[in-house]
């Protein structure tokens, strides 16, 4: 592998030439990339030194049918030999989106009834937050356009979707958030409850937080409410017991939509095909993103149930066409894609897989950190997960963020051979490895986090 690439010309021509994502800036273009990664097989993959390791994470929390499926390329390289594109609009399709559109449709709600695609999760959200505005106009009430999101939740990038993200970094020295956009309280129950407090009691006070914020910016404002039923990038927050039936019944009062983020709980992550299924959540809207591909090609898929398509539906007259889209709605290379994505997650049984190699992964890691001194919680639910890193588990007292131990630890565990994704608002270590994950993967994963945690702290 090493004979391959020159890694040291690679790391300099990007440092001069790109800037990263979510990087600080100087650090990459002073010292290059950290690693460039080359080569992938299941759940591992391969560095230009020839370094191999197991990626907990899949990617970022999309990779779920594992890497280098041959299957995939087959049916990019047909879809591209056939017709490569056309776009969507103004009523053009193409039978892959065709089929993607008939086979999600059948995994939905039944009151959800159409699918609007696009290429990534920001997309799907800022698509969705639109057709709130425009749905409330034309059900004659166009002041209804604020959306209440939660503290430190993640949900894009993009202006609107920066803004509806609760973590301060993503607003500060951007302007953000725009002023349609709020913020009310993160459910997490180890560390926001008060003492004594139960699950229930906690939910109950947050619904009640949450009604009293509606009040206050007035219900005839609010438009929805958005949430992921388990919250990734925050921290993996599972939601408390009564949460979202508390929730629920407080949007429903006053007449809020429920926008269902599912771009990291979609497609099997949880153990279920979709993490509202969990939790009794009824969207009226999903976003998902990531695992629709397992992240293969960039694809979004947002839903909207049938009451909110009547009211675009019956618009058409007075509006004319549905102002939105992207040159690469619908795109029939990556509809071919997501089709073989989910025949690959059905046919390989991917989503029990979750759920059962989820749930053993869970119960080592509880058994390995169940009385750790500086592991308050091991939470999640299936191949979705995260480590709560606490100075002292006793009395509750996390660390200094500034010591930056989540990332000390993920690095530590990366030296041991697997990606461990660290939160540094959550002051937590999170793992969504690839659905293909056998028991001795999730051996390794532990034994890997145990020894890096370790040499930490
Ligand atoms: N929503 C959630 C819950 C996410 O975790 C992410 C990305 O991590 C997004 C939306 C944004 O997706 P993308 O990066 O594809 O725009």
């Amino acid at each position: 592998m090493s004979t391959l690439y020159d890694t040291e010309h690679l790391k300099r021509s990007d440092a001069a030439n790109i800037l990263h994502p979510a990087s600080v800036v100087a650090d990459v273009s002073n010292n290059g990339p950290a690693r460039i990664f080359v080569e992938g097989k299941g759940a591992f993959i391969t560095d230009t030194d020839g370094n191999r390791m197991l990626d907990g994470v899949g990617g970022l929390w999309c990779m779920n049918i594992g890497y280098g499926r041959t299957e995939i390329g087959d049916a990019m390289k047909a879809a591209s030999d056939q017709m490569g594109y056309f776009h969507t609009f103004a009523g053009a399709s193409n039978p892959a989106q065709i089929g993607l559109a008939e086979k999600l449709m059948a995994k939905m709600p039944d009151h959800i009834t159409k699918v609007f695609f696009g290429s990534s999760g920001s997309d799907a959200n800022d698509t969705l937050m639109k057709i709130v505005w425009y749905y409330n106009g034309l059900r004659g009430k166009p002041e209804k356009r604020k959306i209440i999101a939660r503290k430190q939740a993640y949900h894009g990038t993009t202006i609107a979707t920066a803004s509806l993200t609760g973590l301060a970094s993503f607003h500060r020295n951007f302007g953000l958030p725009i002023p349609e956009v709020k913020h009310t309280s993160l459910p997490h129950y180890y560390r926001e409850a008060k003492p004594g407090e139960t699950e229930e009691q906690f939910s109950a006070r947050l619904a009640n937080e949450l009604e009293s914020l509606i009040i206050a910016e007035g219900p005839e404002t609010v438009g929805a409410f958005i949430a992921e039923p388990i919250m990734g990038a925050g921290g993996v927050i599972t939601p408390p017991k009564g949460y979202f039936k508390a929730v629920q019944a407080v949007l429903k009062k006053h007449d809020i939509l429920f926008i269902c983020d599912e771009v990291v709980c979609g497609y099997g992550r949880t153990g279920h095909w979709f993490g509202h299924q969990l939790y009794d959540i009824r969207p009226d809207m999903i976003a998902t993103a990531k695992g629709l591909t397992s992240g293969y090609f960039p694809m979004s898929a947002a839903f909207i149930s049938d009451d909110i398509w009547k009211v675009l539906h019956d618009g058409s007259a007075t509006l004319g066409a549905f102002a939105h889209g992207f040159t690469y709605s619908g795109h029939p290379v990556g509809a071919a894609v997501a089709l073989a994505n989910l025949a690959i997650i059905e046919g390989e049984n991917l989503v029990a897989n979750s759920a059962e190699t989820g749930a053993y992964l869970h119960a080592q890691l509880n058994d390995t950190f169940g009385h750790h001194a500086h592991i308050g919680e091991v939470r999640g639910v299936g191949l979705l997960g995260a480590l709560q890193l606490m100075a002292d588990r006793d009395t509750k007292t996390g660390f200094d963020l500034k010591h930056k131990i989540a990332a000390r630890c993920a690095a530590a565990i990366g030296n041991h051979g697997v990606i461990v994704r660290p939160l540094p608002t959550a002051d937590s270590l999170a793992f969504s490895p690839p659905l293909t994950l056998d028991r001795g993967e999730a051996n390794q994963m532990v034994d890997a986090i145990k020894k890096g945690i370790d040499q930490v702290m």
